[in-house]
């Protein structure tokens, strides 16, 4: 095939600015050095304390109390409580699930319309084809919803496969496009005015050596059952994704073309809307094996029966192959992506909390493997079998129970680790570092007070609601204050430490100047009690803006400073979190220096990986120190140029941490944003020092973990730490033949400690099915498990292959898995058709968004920083953050339901949806865009802004005007249900259409031809389309 079929114009004709705001040469305060290099504060070193004398009272021992909403053992055999946490008998599968199976929107009837081979002759004829297909309406049609999770209950028969049909001509027949213009069309978008050039777009990449030799090639190497796991180059898959190479002006004059109708293509919208409406609200019981949970994107209710719900652990597909040769030739990834400090909603139970005492968990002789529903109990009751290795185990004698007529212990469903998913045990000392106890955690606020944050504010911003904030540190729900630990430093190019002490008049600050090898000054009052230490902390942080308030120092460390955290951490023998407040390149003379290599001349050649790499070794060095020792480093960056996130922010990924960034920080505009994502980020529930260890039944094992994790082996994830937010996804491969009665069993377990300092384990079971049919492993997939796992792997991969590469891999195998599909699930008389099966429907337009992700098309225009930003955000993201950043949501809010407190129905992310009467609200998880159509009646204005005209509204603000009326409360609450469950606060942008921050917005828009050279969704389609045909061929 040819990529020239794909390149179009950027449908821009303006100059666009880079998406992140960097390098606006107007910044006052450009980098560098001020004034004397000596600090002005010369407060002597003291002499220092190395006494290794634990300081504060340790935290309380021994088993913990019971909690407000964990329930001993002694809770639960007092029986069943509490309404709807009681597991039932299990009845069969909820109501949901069982109404009836009807999934026929795309039946056979509707495919001959264009048999076989009606060769196309030029692209405009296949946009009427694809116009007259009129498949996947979306709307509230007769459409009967797809993908009815009631089918997949129907066991063992192979029912005709649902599938997405569309006609489109085989693509070997496909004639190759003209060079140039004839095909622009197809892309272009018709509401625009005709094209210009376009400024600020570099000219046409070179065109692809490989471009010659494609159409017609045979399938080289790589379509064969290899697996694409990102290894050694794959010569002979040059598959020439368009996304790769952004048209140059040459495209740009093309004829328009007929507009191809959206709706003959398969929606994200309807499959989200469809689910919606078929599971939304509804209980969803987690009582069979295999079972396929509704889509993310659905709010439902889920009540544990003895898998873990999907809000822990979402399967790429919930029937694995029964062979190792099966899952080649599928070549869809075997993956589960786990979460597992998930936020439940507090209409659901929270976890069971076990407790065996000195014995501790019950574990398999052979595996490990913990008590759980999986073990299958023999002879009267006195042994059991492990569902992982089978290995048979004898029940200690306080565990022993007798079993019913049905082979099961009677107190089944009194013990939640033999009757539910998820649970967690006490950890005993066995589990703990040394065999001690741990102390509780520490939280240290480590700020830099360089010229730039003084004079910005942002220093005194910091300390001002740290004041208020430290109220809010996490506690455990029975507890009345937090045990956490509190220190403070702040830092330039040397470090500052205070002593906080409760006896003391005022803190006292300690100077270590030598950042080479750093060490704590002090052990005694570095981290306390607040509510010991309030007023000398209170004291402390209004000191903070006031002694530096005439620092002219603007050179800053880094690498010392988490150091220097991690070494307090480590003498106050506590696992912990830093907070560091950061916003320049570190170049002062100091481990970790950095030199601003960034390199545009890099994009699109071999070495791109080198911006995504950090710069030498010591931060490598430094996180496996930091994980080693239980620190978690959380990282606020306010840069306003170049700070090398790659490196700066290795340490927080590799930590568990959470990485934020505000560019160019204005005071007035910013704080609400980074006010409120410091808020939630102290006061999340999280889990310290923590190892995951993943444990599978016989036949297949973990092989890949994808996350923000660090891996001393092969085994077992290290996190520092980790908080609702943060998901790991793991691979699995066969190493065996699997059992379709016995399935494929998942058992997660995470030793952690507590933010009170308890050890515990927290267990998540799941068990998969297996099958010999493919077509039930296609019929379980779940297409948003599956991009967060391809974006996490394209996105590791990135370090040590070519860019191109890396997409090379994604679109073949995206193309191999509809073409197994197709050849061994659908009827032979589609051949000259699309066929998708239906829970891939919109695996094609969801990989496109992945595809053309700023991570993975490299522009000039778009910040080397704001990539490595991009990238370390989705290997910590689970599903619903992964499919709300590659897919936005876009939201109409012109016609809301005043009466109605939903949210409304969103709208597909292309310019087609908008009209220029409208306005549309678009979110990602990162950013929030008003979008304001030029015509937009002046009610609507008047009620959201309190301003006459469009002309009126100032797209400065960051905010809306809390305005008494329906309108504007509607639109409030809209926003805050976008916000909530989001892991960053989304600054909103106001948009007016037609004027310059208008770009911003329009990368947005996925579905569209990409301003920054990714393909529309209608051009990938028919690009997948002929790379399924010649797989076939
Ligand atoms: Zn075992």
């Amino acid at each position: 095939m040819s990529q020239q079929g794909y390149v179009a114009a950027p449908p821009y004709s303006q100059s666009q600015p880079g998406i992140g705001g960097f390098g606006s040469p107007n910044s006052s305060l450009h980098y560098g050095h001020y004034g004397d290099p000596n600090s002005s504060y010369s407060a002597p070193q003291p002499g220092v304390s190395k006494s290794t004398v634990p300081f504060g009272s340790s935290a309380p021992v021994g088993p913990p109390p019971p909690g407000a909403h964990q329930f001993s053992q002694t809770n639960f055999q007092n029986g069943p409580g509490t309404p709807g946490q009681q597991p039932h008998r299990f009845q069969g599968p909820p109501p949901p699930s069982n109404t009836g199976a009807s999934y026929p929107p795309y039946s056979p009837q509707s495919q001959p319309a264009f048999p076989n081979a009606a060769p196309a002759s030029s692209t405009a004829q296949l946009a009427d084809q694809l116009n007259s297909m009129q498949i996947n309406n979306y709307g509230p049609g007769p459409t009967p919803s797809p993908g009815h999770p009631a089918s997949f209950q129907s066991p063992r028969l192979p029912p005709p496969p649902t599938q997405q049909q569309m006609v489109l001509p085989p693509g070997p027949q496909v004639p190759p496009p003209p060079p140039t213009g004839s095909v622009n069309g197809l892309c272009a978008q018709p509401a625009l005015p005709p094209m210009a050039r376009q400024g600020g777009i570099p000219g046409p990449v070179p065109p692809n050596p490989n471009l010659q030799q494609l159409p017609g090639q045979p399938p080289g190497p790589g379509y064969h059952p290899q697996q694409a796991n990102y290894g050694p180059q794959m010569a002979g898959s040059q598959l020439s994704y368009p996304g790769a190479f952004p048209g140059g002006p040459a495209q740009l004059s093309g004829p328009q073309q007929k507009k191809l109708d959206p709706n003959s293509i398969p929606s994200p919208i309807q499959v989200i809307e469809s689910d919606k409406a078929a599971r939304g609200g509804q209980v969803y019981a987690t009582n069979t094996r295999g079972q396929v949970p509704p889509l993310v994107t659905t709010d439902c209710i889920i009540q544990d029966q003895g898998h873990a719900s999907p809000r822990y652990i979402r399967c790429t597909t919930y029937c694995f192959p029964l062979t190792s040769d099966m899952a080649k030739q599928t070549r869809i990834p075997l993956a589960a992506v786990i979460q597992p400090f998930a936020n439940v909603p507090p209409n659901e139970t929270p976890l069971y909390l076990v407790n065996h005492g000195e014995t501790g968990p019950i574990r398999c002789n052979r595996c490990k493997a913990y008590m759980c529903p999986f073990m299958q109990f023999i002879e009267g009751g006195r042994r059991y079998q492990c569902g992982f290795c089978n290995c048979i185990n004898d029940v200690p004698s306080f565990f022993f129970q007798h079993l019913d007529h049905m082979g099961r212990r009677i107190d089944h469903y009194e013990r939640p680790e033999l009757s539910l998913g998820s649970y967690e045990y006490v950890a005993t000392l066995d589990y703990c570092r040394d065999k001690k106890p741990p102390n509780p955690p520490a939280y240290i606020f480590m700020i830099d007070v360089s010229y730039r944050n003084i004079k910005s504010g942002l220093v005194k911003l910091i300390c001002d609601e740290l004041k208020t904030l430290l109220d809010k540190l996490p506690r455990e729900e029975q507890e009345e204050s937090s045990a956490i630990r509190v220190g403070f430093v702040t830092y330039n190019k040397v470090l500052h430490f205070f002593n906080v002490k409760s006896s003391l008049a005022q803190p006292q600050m300690m100077v270590v100047t030598d950042v080479s090898e750093v060490f704590v000054p002090l052990l005694d009052g570095f981290l306390v009690d607040f509510e010991e230490s309030r007023s000398v902390i209170t004291n402390l942080l209004d000191q903070i803006p006031e002694l530096f308030a005439d620092t002219n120092e603007s050179e800053t460390i880094f690498a010392p400073v988490i150091q220097a955290g991690m070494e307090a951490l480590k003498a106050a023998e506590r696992a912990g979190k830093l907070f560091i407040f950061h916003s320049s390149l570190p170049t002062a003379e100091a481990p970790g220096k950095l030199k601003n290599r960034d390199d545009k001349k890099l994009l699109n050649t071999d070495k791109e990986k080198m911006l995504f790499q950090p710069q030498g070794n010591c931060y490598e060095a430094l996180a496996r120190d930091c994980v080693a020792n239980g620190c978690c480093v959380n990282l606020f960056l306010f840069p306003n140029q170049y700070v090398d996130v790659a490196s700066v922010g290795l340490v927080t990924m590799y930590t568990g941490g959470t990485l934020y960034k505000y560019n160019n920080f204005q005071l007035d505009g910013d704080s609400p944003q980074f006010l409120s994502d410091l808020r939630r980020d102290m006061e999340k529930k999280m889990g310290f020092d923590a190892t995951m260890r993943v444990r599978t039944s016989t036949g297949f094992r973990a092989t890949e973990f994808l996350g923000a994790i660090y891996m001393n082996n092969t085994t077992d994830v290290e996190m520092a730490a980790v908080d609702c937010d943060k998901a790991v996804t793991v691979e699995f491969k066969h190493d065996d033949k699997l059992n379709e009665d016995t399935g494929a069993l998942i058992q997660c377990a995470l030793l952690y400690t507590t933010v009170s300092g308890q050890r515990r384990i927290r267990i998540h079971n799941i068990g998969l099915n297996c099958s010999a049919q493919l077509a039930d492993v296609y019929r379980t997939c779940e297409t948003d498990a599956l991009i967060n796992f391809f974006a996490k792997s394209a996105f590791k991969a990135i370090l040590s292959q070519p860019l191109k590469t890396v997409r090379d891999i994604l679109v073949n195998q995206t193309a191999h898995m509809l073409a197994c599909y197709k050849k061994n699930c659908a009827s032979p008389a589609t051949v000259s058709q699309l066929i998708l099966p239906d829970t891939m429907k919109v695996l094609p337009v969801y990989m496109n968004c992945l595809l053309k992700s700023c991570v993975l098309v490299g522009r000039a225009e778009i910040p080397t920083d704001e990539r490595a930003f991009h990238r370390q955000l989705v290997m910590a993201m689970g599903v619903a953050d992964t499919q709300l950043f590659f897919y936005p949501r876009l939201l109409p809010i012109h016609s809301l339901d005043l009466k109605s407190d939903a949210v409304p129905a969103a709208v597909r992310c292309s310019e087609e949806r908008l009209s220029e009467g409208g306005a549309f609200l678009l979110a990602n998880g990162l950013s929030m865009f008003l979008w304001l159509g030029a015509s937009v009646s002046p009610e609507l204005i008047q009620g959201l802004f309190n301003v006459p005209s469009f002309a009126h509204i100032s797209t400065d603000a960051t905010s809306l005007p809390d305005l008494d009326n329906p309108f504007s409360k509607k639109l409030k609450h809209i926003l805050e249900q976008l916000q909530s469950q989001k892991p960053h606060t989304m600054k909103l942008i106001i948009v007016k259409q037609r004027e310059q921050p208008e770009m911003l917005f329009r990368q947005f828009l996925v579905e569209d031809k990409s301003i920054y050279g990714g393909a529309s969704y209608v051009d990938f389609l028919i690009c997948i389309h002929k790379e399924i045909s010649q797989l076939l061929s």
